[in-house]
């Protein structure tokens, strides 16, 4: 059993499209083990992104995260974080395959609907930046 991390970007949030979403997690054999909505500051965003601070996007992507809340949650099941990545699809949605999340929930590379851990050592550090233990079930 694997655990990933899951954020529900701003935009997919503000298309009332959460449950859309967590439906996909759960009918492909991940369980939500931990879930909340929240604000992120521009510092907890600019932690969060800290691997991308040199890219020429990363003010863009910051000032997104922040735009709306967010819908943050863990994610568990066999091969959690390769999955998740299957079902959300390439991070340009032009180039995400039909029926992935990011084909069918997101309009643009920057606005692209939910993020998702890219290893299982990410995926530890990024549950702990969001989750305590007693808070993942
Ligand atoms: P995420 O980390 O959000 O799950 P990802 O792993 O598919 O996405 P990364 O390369 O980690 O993609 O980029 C992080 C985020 O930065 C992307 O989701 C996207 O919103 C933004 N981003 C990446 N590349 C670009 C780009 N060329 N122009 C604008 N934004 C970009
Ligand atoms: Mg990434």
């Amino acid at each position: 059993m694997e655990q990933t991390l899951s954020i529900i970007k701003p935009d997919a949030v503000a298309k009332n499209v959460v449950g859309k979403i967590l439906d996909r997690f759960e009918s492909n054999g991940l369980r939500v083990a931990a879930m909340k909505k929240i604000q992120l500051s521009k510092a907890d965003a600019e932690a969060f992104y800290a691997v991308h601070k040199e890219r020429p996007f990363f003010g863009e992507l910051v000032e997104f995260m922040i735009s709306g809340p967010v819908v943050v949650s863990v994610l568990e099941g066999e091969n959690a974080v390769a999955k998740n990545r299957e079902l959300m699809g390439a991070t340009d949605p032009k180039e995400a395959a039909p029926g992935t999340i990011r084909a069918d929930f997101a309009q643009s590379i920057d606005a692209n609907a939910v993020h998702g851990s890219d290893s299982l050592e990410n995926a530890k550090i990024e549950i702990a930046f969001f989750f305590s233990r007693r808070e993942i079930l």
